[in-house]
């Protein structure tokens, strides 16, 4: 089994004894309520999904992260955890007391101790992190709406938080069982934010052909307005591998994280994570974690050339297409034939006959999948 990053799976989950004890003291903390993001964030840190963070980080870390892709201690890092505030925020705390952290609806379930609040630069951590202070980028806005301070420190779960998506929610302890009980030496993460075509399944395949089993890993949480709910790309998911993939070859949970669109330091962190929970590669696409035009289309992949010490091997896929003359999704390393021979995988075209109630060719999507998605009332995030 692969080791998780830095060396031990974290775990920053009190025992029912130990939360007893702390909850004794509780009372008198001050609180402070995270976003949903953020939520996510503290939750995966005490699961040990982001080893080896044990918490928010404090500033030399951040400086690092931001300046060399690493953590302090020189482990690979490329997209800073922080927990932002408003500064008249800031005031209520002092470093070396601890906070209890609560929900976006208001339920407390970590505890912090507040190593040290300080302000940072966002026009510096656009640049680093986005490699863009342009206002249109999507994380480059987020970081102008956020706080001006940051409270690093340490934090402890106390409580689980009710998971809309429990049946999918497996802790990297978990699949790291999982994936033992099913004797799986190789395991290759696929992240997706989609109902599945043929080109997914087709790039999910070739890889799953050389190692033990595949890890489907669909990414949940907030989405823009016109994309698939999360629900439906778990049911898609769930039918096609149903019909479509050997039993004990596949298994699916989620991750939940914000998406930065970081592009290529955002393909390092994915891997990461992926590691976590257990697996030796990770599928990297074409302009992963992208949007618009900021990153060149395979700048996602070129990075993992400067983290040679990553511990997860990545598997790059150019882009590919149905070939009529082969008979099946190609990319450009295995297909001879001209564009001419090639139809795309175009996603917005399969979407508009599902729409319209119509079922895609079956070269581009399986009848399952296109039959699940044209009977689903809420298909899309309005
Ligand atoms: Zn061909």
């Amino acid at each position: 089994m692969v080791t998780p990053h830095g060396g031990t799976l974290v775990n920053r989950v009190v025992s029912k004894r130990r939360r007893e004890e702390l909850m004794e003291d509780a009372s008198e903390m001050p609180s402070f309520r995270l976003s949903g993001g953020l939520r996510k964030d503290a939750q995966n840190i005490a699961s040990g999904l982001y080893s080896p963070l044990e918490g928010f980080l404090c500033r030399d870390d951040m400086e690092n992260v931001l300046e060399h892709s690493r953590l302090s201690n020189d482990i690979p890092w490329t997209i800073p955890i922080l927990l932002d505030m408003r500064e008249e925020e800031a005031k209520r705390f002092t470093e070396g007391d601890s906070v209890i952290l609560e929900s976006e609806d208001g339920k407390p379930f970590c505890l912090m101790d507040i190593e040290e609040i300080f302000t940072y630069s966002k026009k510096e951590f656009a640049e680093k992190v986005y490699g863009t202070d342009d206002i249109n980028h999507p994380g480059v806005q987020k970081t102008m709406d956020m706080g001006s301070h940051l409270m690093g420190g340490t934090i402890t779960q106390l409580d689980e938080l009710p998971d809309p998506f429990e049946k999918y929610a497996l802790k990297p302890m978990e699949t790291r069982v999982l994936f033992k009980e099913k004797g799986w030496r190789t395991v290759v993460g696929f992240q997706t934010r989609n109902v599945p075509h043929n080109g997914h399944e087709y790039i999910q395949k070739t890889a799953l052909t050389f190692v033990d089993g595949i890890f489907i890993n669909p990414i949940i949480g907030k989405k823009k307005p016109g994309d698939f709910t999360d629900e439906l790309i778990l049911d898609t998911y769930d039918i096609l591998i149903k019909n479509y993939y050997l039993k004990n070859r596949a298994v699916m949970s989620i991750l939940e994280t914000e998406m930065r669109y970081a592009g290529p330091k955002e393909a390092i962190f994915h891997s990461i994570v992926r590691k976590n929970f257990g697996c030796t590669h990770f599928i990297v696409g074409r302009d992963h974690a992208g949007v618009g035009g900021y990153y060149a289309p395979y700048a996602a992949q070129d990075i993992f050339e400067e983290f040679p010490d990553l511990g997860i091997t990545p598997i790059f896929f150019k882009s590919f297409t149905h070939c009529w003359k082969c008979g099946g999704a190609v990319d450009g390393f295995i297909c001879p034939h001209g564009d001419e021979h090639r139809e795309n995988f175009s996603g917005s075209k399969m979407r508009e006959m599902l729409v319209r109630g119509q079922i895609p060719p079956e070269h581009m999507m399986r009848p399952e999948v296109a039959k699940m998605v044209i009977e689903t009332e809420k298909k899309f995030v309005v």
